[in-house]
């Protein structure tokens, strides 16, 4: 609505469908070119009725008159996190059903393959994936993505390690290779380090070009794409080349569930005035100095721990960190 383009593919850039696939054009990368001046300038230059009739690819997937005049970094590295691992989870489900012809995630096969997938790591990590959660949402949170994301010096505590026992042996390498990649390409994007840009960049392309060039039938879903093709130029020239800790959705997505609680469980229900008002004092309370220091928080460090080497994901990571001092 924001942003008018109800059907592109990216709000960064006017890649159709098929570009964001084609090998050779991943390979010139993807400067971010959507901007919603050009949008509005189109839509008060040429009559609306006649633009909207013309092909989606050639209206850069516009749909109506955009609402902001400004434009919009909707950078979401919580978001990046989350649906860059559910993508990986899909792909892990392709492959262990074997005769793939197409990406079909919502297909009964492949639901039964994630079903299996998830199963076996409650079974083994006691990580359970998926599953709708009572405080609302599912459990596969910011905190879980990232337990599974982060390589384990003990394999049977290792994510990767459980999801390749499903899938062919010749497809363990790369896969290995991609998760380590988009792992590490995940950690810089949501910390509050100077990421070196240019190398963030190399290994993104990488990172998309062993995608389609090993799996050709695997769809590189929006948020995916968002992620290897403009991650660097975001970090680059939209925060001064840190990573966007700053700019997580993590804090307000979890207030979500403190409201929902709130509402339903510790409010009046007299009146809507009455329910919001109670909802309001509870979320003041809940970050009141004082009542806050009697809670016993235990820091929870996003910014990567590199005092130790442990992975080769840890030597990418660290590879691409920029010393400030
Ligand atoms: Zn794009």
């Amino acid at each position: 609505m924001l942003s008018g383009a109800g059907g592109a593919n990216c709000q960064m850039c006017t890649a159709t469908f098929q570009q964001i696939h084609d090998i050779s054009i991943v390979q010139n990368g993807f400067p971010i070119n959507r901007t919603i001046r050009d949008a509005r300038d189109v839509f008060d230059e040429v009559d609306e009725e006649v633009f909207l009739s013309l092909p989606t690819n050639q209206r850069f997937n516009l749909t109506h008159k955009p609402i902001s005049e400004k434009d919009i970094i909707s950078a979401s590295p919580l978001h990046a996190y989350l649906r860059t691992f559910s993508w990986f989870l899909l792909l892990i489900c392709h492959l262990q059903y074997g005769a793939i012809q197409q990406w079909s995630p919502t297909s009964p096969i492949i639901l039964g393959a994630r079903k299996f997938i998830t199963s076996l790591i409650e079974e083994k990590l006691s990580i359970s994936i998926d599953t709708p959660s009572v405080q609302g949402g599912t459990t596969t949170t910011g905190n879980v993505v990232r337990r599974c994301f982060t390589r384990s010096d003990d394999t049977v505590e290792d994510f990767l390690y459980w999801v390749l026992t499903v899938v062919p042996q010749e497809t363990h390498q790369v896969a290995t290779t991609i998760f380590n990649n988009l792992s590490a390409i995940l950690r810089l994007y949501n910390s509050n380090r100077k990421v070196d840009t240019e190398g963030l960049d190399n290994v993104c392309r990488e990172t998309y070009e062993s995608i389609l060039i090993n799996f050709s039938w695997a769809h590189v879903t929006p948020t995916l794409h968002k992620l290897l093709a403009h991650a660097p130029q975001i970090i680059a020239d939209h925060n001064d080349g840190f990573g966007l800790e700053d700019l997580s959705e993590e804090g307000l997505e979890s207030c979500n569930k403190l409201v929902w609680q709130y509402r339903e469980r510790l409010s009046r229900k007299f009146s809507f005035e009455d329910n919001v008002k109670d909802v309001f004092v509870r979320l003041i309370s809940q970050s009141d100095p004082i009542l806050a220091s009697f809670r016993n928080i235990t820091k929870n460090d996003s910014e990567p721990d590199l005092s130790e080497l442990k992975s080769c994901q840890d030597i990418l990571v660290k590879s691409l960190i920029m010393n400030t001092l």
